[in-house]
């Protein structure tokens, strides 16, 4: 599924502030919530377009890392968190966007508990943040890394519920049961009726009477899990993946927060990196450059040979097709760039000193006037031409 522009999706321009991404969202919001537009598929899915849209652009961070690097910077490629926000996480953000207080949205959405569970009630647990050092290998082919997190995970004594036992739990007797209290409300829409977690027993529809001894009635322990985490090829330092669920474990059986991967990539010994090019700087000696010679190179993927003709200009760059780096999202691979130098001796003995100097004025090395003053820089230009 290709996904919508984000920008496209509010319709505000690349430039827009805050103030009117906020403004858009929260007219769309209105349009499209599913209290208004009950049993309507498509008016959800609009809903939660709109809300993930907003999520992105309304952080400065994430913001960012959308511009630069589009859907795949925030957390969408690969195995990563598939799309889609939950109506929970959407309700959350009503809190920032809704929830100035006086605010006539606070009774149309009916605070923002009002789509929270029922499934148990409990609130949704924490994000955990690690960071993943890569090295270019890694970050060329993709990576899967298992990594042992300490998290918090439901308590094996009681099983998450936080109750002593099962005669410890009674039915709620504010919303018998429900988990839900409904109210009607005046709004500047006319009179609506708005469903919200019942405040008793935050919507678990449960009381307890006596809590588990292990947890004191929290539902959670210090635990750890070995997450096993895939890592697309084409990732760059900065990236930020999110894995949906694995994070801690909510109190009282409610929902788990998310695990964030925070990418970064390790510096390599022998090459660096230009996006989806690695560039590799090797230093040949005179004599090699005029007459030619066979070299062997590294490259991320192990040693190769290459042939350097006679005549080679000192910072003429030979190109590996291919052996680059894993474009995020497609099959397409970056190249290697290999940049030769002409390398200068610090110390030279009589000897060479009285061959270089003969070679000075044999008339093959007196530079042409087309060669004279030729940089670097001019020839990079030709070779991209
Ligand atoms: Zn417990
Ligand atoms: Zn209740």
């Amino acid at each position: 599924m290709t996904k919508r522009d984000y920008y496209e999706i509010l319709g505000v321009q690349k430039d827009a502030d805050l103030a009117a991404i906020k403004k858009e969202y929260r007219r769309l919001a209105i349009k499209y919530h599913p209290d208004k537009n009950p049993g309507d598929k498509e008016a959800e899915e609009k809903f939660k377009e709109a809300a993930e849209a907003y999520e992105v652009l309304s952080d400065s961070e994430k913001r960012a890392r959308y511009d630069r690097f589009g859907h795949a910077g925030v957390g969408e490629s690969g195995g990563f968190s598939g799309g889609g926000m939950t109506m929970e996480d959407i309700f959350r953000h009503f809190g920032n966007v809704f929830g100035d207080s006086g605010s006539p949205f606070d009774s149309f959405f009916g605070g923002e508990r009002s789509y929270q569970s029922g499934n148990g009630g409990g609130e949704r647990g924490s994000n955990i943040r690690i960071k993943i050092n890569l090295s270019l290998e890694e970050i060329s082919e993709g990576a899967q890394k298992k990594i042992k997190i300490k998290k918090d995970v439901n308590c094996n004594v009681c099983h998450g519920s936080g109750a002593k036992d099962s005669g410890s739990v009674t039915t709620c007797p504010t919303c018998k049961g429900s988990g839900y209290v409904r109210q009607v409300r005046s709004t500047f829409l006319g009179q609506m009726a708005t469903t919200s977690g019942c405040p008793s027993c935050n919507g678990s529809g449960k009381k307890i009477t006596s809590f588990c001894q292990s947890c004191r009635g929290s539902g959670v322990a210090q635990g750890e899990e070995t997450i096993e985490i895939n890592i697309p090829a084409g990732v760059e330092d900065g990236m930020q993946l999110s894995m949906r669920g694995k994070g801690n474990k909510g109190r009282n059986n409610g929902p788990s927060g998310d695990l964030i991967v925070n990418i970064e990539e390790k510096q390599h010994d022998e090459f660096t990196r230009d996006g989806k090019n690695v560039i590799y700087e090797t230093n040949l000696n005179f004599s090699d450059l005029v007459l030619g010679t066979d070299i062997t190179v590294p490259t991320l993927k192990g040693k190769v040979k290459i042939n350097i003709p006679a005549g080679t200009p000192a910072g003429k760059i030979f190109r590996l097709k291919g052996k680059g780096i894993g474009v995020l999202n497609s099959y397409e691979k970056g190249d290697q760039l290999i940049h030769v130098n002409v390398w200068i001796p610090k110390k030279v003995s009589n000897e060479e000193i009285e061959m270089l100097n003969k070679l000075k004025i044999s008339p093959n090395f007196e530079p042409g006037e087309k060669q004279k003053g030729k940089g670097f820089f001019e020839r990079m230009k030709e070779f991209f031409n």
